[in-house]
């Protein structure tokens, strides 16, 4: 099957008062096209600045390197882009159309004091300025339709606040799929939402992604809902991919001790009592020398901290970056 999104040595980096640090470090991914990939890792691994990083959203001064190959059509022309090389006006023109992004916290995403309806129909006419009022209304309305929101028209004329939580990410999805793009990236997009509307969400995401044939980055600090919803699962850690591979190998096989953590802290899996991971994720600046995981791993030994372990096949597409993995 084709990338539709193709990683290579994908990094960010930001200047802190202590030098640059690299909240994503060398991430080699692919999405394939229709594929739904998870995701997951703590808070302050570098899932949202990963996302952030391929949308151009990243910081300001932010530096990106390596390469983020998307699969691109327009207007019968097809090719590939790098992300990673092009300028924000480059960017802006693919955002929306080509990959789109859905946030936790959709208020914070949202224009408070603009309807609903005006948000869809702004980001519909900036793609397509030729198309009159009338049809860029339908359009937005449409867009609502297709993400479940009940009276359509009548939603559209709300401000976000007079929505629940539930219907206001539901109008982010409608927001972000108006223009029908190929690529979805959704960060952690049920979070704040109760466990019913989380489950409705998710549904919602899956029927999306089977109808318009979406290829979805799913990013969650919760292997229980990635499991739910991806086909594939990337572990990240301090900035780097720590293990991937089929989401039933990942949840039934982990090969990585951060993923055994995740899944024994994860309460969707765990029937048991949770344990959580001791110890934090390492400030960007104070990484250890080798292995990031080491100051918190039960299995740690002198030469995990010789050098940054790499990605190790575990299964044909099953890979851990643990010195473990033999
Ligand atoms: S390389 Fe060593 S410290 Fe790192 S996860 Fe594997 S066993 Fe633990």
């Amino acid at each position: 099957m084709a990338a539709l999104l193709d990683l290579d040595n994908f990094t960010v980096e930001l200047l802190t008062p202590r030098g640059w640090v690299r909240p994503v470090n060398e991430v080699s991914l692919r999405l394939d096209e229709g594929e739904a990939l998870g995701l997951v890792g703590e808070s302050g691994c570098g899932k949202t600045m990963l996302s952030l990083g391929l949308m151009a959203l990243a910081p300001h001064g932010a530096r990106r390197a390596g390469r983020a190959w998307l699969e691109i059509s327009q207007n019968g022309i097809s090719g590939r882009m790098n992300l990673a090389g092009l300028m924000p006006e480059e960017m802006r023109k693919l955002r929306g159309r080509e990959i789109a992004m859905i946030f936790q916290e959709p208020m914070t995403a949202l224009d408070p004091v603009m309807r609903i309806g005006a948000q869809i129909e702004e980001a519909i006419r900036a793609h397509e300025p030729s198309l009159t009022r009338a049809e860029i209304r339908r359009r937005a309305i449409e867009s609502l339709e297709r993400a479940s929101v009940p009276e359509p028209a009548q939603r559209a004329r709300q401000f976000p606040h007079q929505l629940s939580g539930g219907l206001r990410q539901r109008a982010m999805i409608a927001m972000a799929l108006a223009m029908r793009p190929r690529v979805l990236i959704a960060d952690e997009p049920t979070t704040a939402l109760d466990v019913t509307v989380q489950k409705q969400i998710l549904e919602l995401l899956m029927r999306l992604r089977d109808e318009l044939h979406l290829t979805l980055l799913f990013i969650t600090h919760d292997l229980g809902v990635a499991g739910q919803i991806a086909n594939r699962i990337a572990v990240m850690y301090a900035g780097r991919i720590v293990e991937t591979g089929p989401t039933h190998e990942v949840l039934t096989n982990p090969r990585h001790p951060y993923t055994e953590g995740l899944l024994r802290a994860a309460p969707r899996l765990q029937r048991g009592k949770l344990v959580p991971i001791p110890g934090a994720v390492p400030r960007l600046d104070e990484l250890p020398p080798g292995c990031a995981f080491a100051p918190r791993c039960p299995y740690h030994r002198a030469e995990c901290d010789a050098a940054v372990p790499d990605l190790r096949l575990a299964s044909p597409e099953h890979r851990a970056r643990c010195i473990l993995v033999a």
